[in-house]
């Protein structure tokens, strides 16, 4: 919206960079200017009409409650996530919402950060076109998104005051990436900051995150939000590029910028610029329509959430049920379902499917008896003996029992972190019981954030993971246990065989005010790849009612840095279904450590049976590139390439090499940089041998140039040690002209 700075007072400016109330805006009407809500996000519309909270504790109006980010994650779907966001932003927009605060594209760094089920995936990539993919869905009917929480909150323990420490080649290419093609594909309206602090510095005043990084690099030009009291110094954060005080002050740090103008510690313009942006904010003003599709919204997200579920292990085609069999459904997740988390996301629903209810309805058709039992309480209430009892006593009749387990609320939530993977011992001793009593059992997991299935995994036929999905996912589990729709999610994070094999593990989550991610760019399955640790789950790893064969792998270099990948999938079972071709790219040898593989394009693609298709994807030149901290830019390095498909992370089926030139890296030498930097330098390297062996007798020249160990031994040296242990065998003078040389452009591509 075009309003003329100069007719609005410093203090009517200031006014405008925190929130009027909990959820809103201020206006100035006598300059047009609207209140506009920002609300939370991000799987449905939590619209407090009445007392405000950011924990989700007061009630809300009512929303549907689509598939949570953890199932979204799994789908490795982004049109499904666009479907989300666009369906959240039309109830945004029935319900006078401007902005829904999400989504969250944080990186799963620890199978116990409590807030795991608002995130996508371990994976940067993943996360990052889901994350764009929801933002783009929202934005396109007419409500902004707030991808977040930026950068680097990946813990609930201590969130509003930690420091993350981490070293900036693992935040480019970790943590930072899926902000950045949020940002840079989909124009976010708003960013907003964490609480937490990023090497020091809270993310609320950090400017090399808020401006150097986000404006700067990735050319973000919406607005910067905070979290909801994330700010710690106001002035700070105006200085350093954030725009919006969330939720108001009660005009206590307007007062603080108008104080910093007049006395010349913040310069107007920069007040102006974070004005501006918020002002941009106000076109996205809109009065609720009422307009809420309750029936369409919970059909969709019945859809959605079928297509995330997992299905983990299937032995002997336990699953879709058979008709005509007897079901045991036991447990209490199939009458009190668990589907979302808790804390600021938490939506009240429209309705909510119940498994049970689902699985009666659907088994007339099929013939099916359905017997039920209740097995436990998730509060821990009654008697657990006779509970379990029973339980095993319907199993026992029944041709499968289906078991319905996870965690609480209690278990997990928005706020702390869990400190356990394993499943509540109640619940682990029932699966044991109900898997001895019944012919065969099928285990279905709500839950969060990953589970432990150790202990009891070997015990049943198959497990579905279904994570939380959203108020119809009920139904949607029953969709996939009777057949009507195939299951075609794969996991977004790997599950660990223990606890202790995560990498974060001895980092997690920090002592004394820091938490510092000393595995670094080896997050999830790039530390169990790379190491060979194994996992009772790979990331990547899904099942389907149908078989798909992948052959005919193709690639071609594009220019210099970029790959062509083409690959023909088939259908080669009997019945529809979707498979996602996953395509990770394997590094060989470059100046820094490089994971084992690292997932860049995966494609989802639905085929009928027997039925064939060519899926092809580009790989970018980020595909290859690594973080140069040294040169503080991406470097594609020269050499040999695998591009590998894969079913999962740890299993490629196809593969191919390719050599790629790289970019040419010229780095400038001092006396620091090491003799083997200044023998390697593509033009001082020549000369400076040229130098050293213009002196030696002819034998001695031809035994430098053959004999290379000898310089092997003194390649880590640097050249200020070497010139001392040599008595300066190099004159000073060829030193300076040879500096001068190497500070030719950076980087050749
Ligand atoms: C959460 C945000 C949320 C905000 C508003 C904060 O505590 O971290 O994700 O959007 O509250 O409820």
């Amino acid at each position: 919206m075009t309003v003329d700075l100069s007719t609005l007072t410093l203090d009517q400016k200031a006014s405008l960079l925190s929130g009027r109330d909990f959820w809103s805006t201020k206006p100035i009407p006598e300059a047009g200017i609207p209140s506009i809500v920002l609300t939370d996000g991000p799987h449905g519309v939590r619209r407090q009409a009445g007392d405000a909270d950011h924990l989700g504790i007061n009630g809300s109006l009512p929303s549907t409650c689509f598939p949570l980010a953890v199932a979204v994650g799994s789908s490795w779907d982004p049109e499904l996530a666009a479907r989300v966001g666009a369906a959240v932003g039309r109830e945004g927009r029935a319900l006078g919402v401007s902005v829904i605060l999400g989504p969250g594209v944080n990186i799963k760094r620890s199978p116990l950060c409590g807030r795991n089920f608002e995130y996508y995936s371990e994976d940067p990539y993943l996360s990052g076109v889901l994350g764009a993919a929801h933002v783009t869905g929202m934005q396109h009917v007419g409500v902004g998104a707030s991808v977040k929480h930026f950068a680097a909150n990946n813990q609930e323990h201590e969130r509003m005051r930690i420091s993350a420490d981490i070293d900036e080649r693992t935040l480019r290419e970790i943590y930072l990436p899926a902000f950045e093609r949020v940002i840079t594909e989909a124009r976010p309206a708003t960013v907003m900051c964490s609480y937490n602090k990023i090497n020091g510095v809270y993310a609320s005043h950090n400017h090399w995150l808020l401006t150097d990084v986000l404006r700067r690099d990735w050319g973000f030009e919406g607005a910067v939000v905070s979290d909801w009291g994330a700010v710690s110094d106001r002035v700070a954060g105006v200085a350093a590029g954030m725009d919006l005080e969330m939720p108001g002050s009660g005009g206590a740090t307007d007062q603080q910028i108008v104080d910093a103008v007049r006395t010349g510690v913040l310069d107007e313009e920069i007040v102006n610029q974070s004005v501006r942006r918020v002002l941009k904010l106000a076109e996205l003003f809109h009065d609720a329509t009422d307009d809420l599709d309750v029936d369409g919204h919970h059909a969709l997200a019945r859809e959605l959430a079928a297509d995330s579920i997992v299905l983990l292990k299937n032995d002997d085609n336990t699953l879709p049920v058979r008709s005509n069999s007897t079901v045991a459904v036991i447990g209490a997740f199939a009458t009190e379902p668990r589907f979302q988390g808790g804390g600021s996301s938490h939506i009240v629903a429209t309705r909510v499917d119940a498994a049970l209810d689902a699985i009666r309805d659907q088994s007339w058709t099929a013939g099916v008896t359905v017997e039920h039992a209740q097995g436990f309480t998730v509060d821990g209430s009654g008697d657990p003996k006779a509970l379990l009892e029973e339980a095993t006593l319907v199993a026992g009749r029944a041709d499968v029992a289906i078991l319905f387990v996870g965690l609480s609320d209690r278990d997990e939530s928005e706020g702390f972190d869990r400190d356990t993977l394993t499943l509540p011992q109640n619940q682990i001793d029932l699966i044991g019981a109900v898997a001895q009593a019944a012919p065969s059992t099928v285990v279905v997991l709500s839950n969060g954030g990953v589970v432990s299935l150790e202990g009891w995994h070997d015990q049943v036929d198959a497990v579905i993971e279904g994570w939380l999905l959203g108020q119809a996912g009920g139904s949607a589990l029953s969709d996939v246990l009777f057949g009507h729709v195939n299951p075609s999610g794969h996991l977004a994070e790997s599950i660990p065989v223990r606890l202790e094999d995560n990498p974060s593990w001895l980092n997690f989550p920090g002592e004394q005010g820091h938490v510092r991610y000393g595995e670094g760019v080896f997050v999830g399955y790039r530390y169990y790849t790379t190491a060979g640790v194994p996992v009772r789950y790979p990331f990547g790893h899904g099942l389907s009612y149908t078989t798909f064969s992948t052959d005919d792998l193709s690639i071609h270099a594009v220019g210099d840095a970029a790959v062509d990948v083409s690959v023909t999938v088939t259908n080669s079972g009997d019945r529809v279904g979707k498979h996602v071709v996953q395509v990770y790219v394997s590094a060989g040898d470059t100046a820094v450590r490089r994971p084992a593989r690292e997932l860049r394009g995966f494609a989802k693609v639905s085929l009928q049976p027997g039925e064939s298709t060519i899926v092809s994807l580009r790989l970018d030149r980020r595909a290859f590139a690594y973080w140069d901290v040294a040169l503080g830019q991406w470097v594609v390095a020269a050499g040999e390439y695998r591009v590998q498909v894969g079913s999962d992370a740890s299993t490629i089926v196809r593969e191919q090499a390719i050599t790629l030139p790289g970019d040419s890296i010229v780095r400038e030498l001092t006396l620091d940089s090491t003799v083997g930097d200044w023998f390697g330098h593509p033009l001082v390297g020549p000369l400076l041998m040229q130098g050293m062996t213009a002196n030696m007798t002819e034998e001695q020249a031809q035994q430098a140039v053959e004999n290379p160990d000898q310089l092997k031994m003194v390649e880590s040296m640097p050249m200020q040690q070497f010139l001392a242990f040599t008595q300066g065998a190099i004159p000073a003078e060829a030193l300076e002209q040879m500096m001068q040389l190497s500070k030719s452009p950076a980087v050749g591509a």
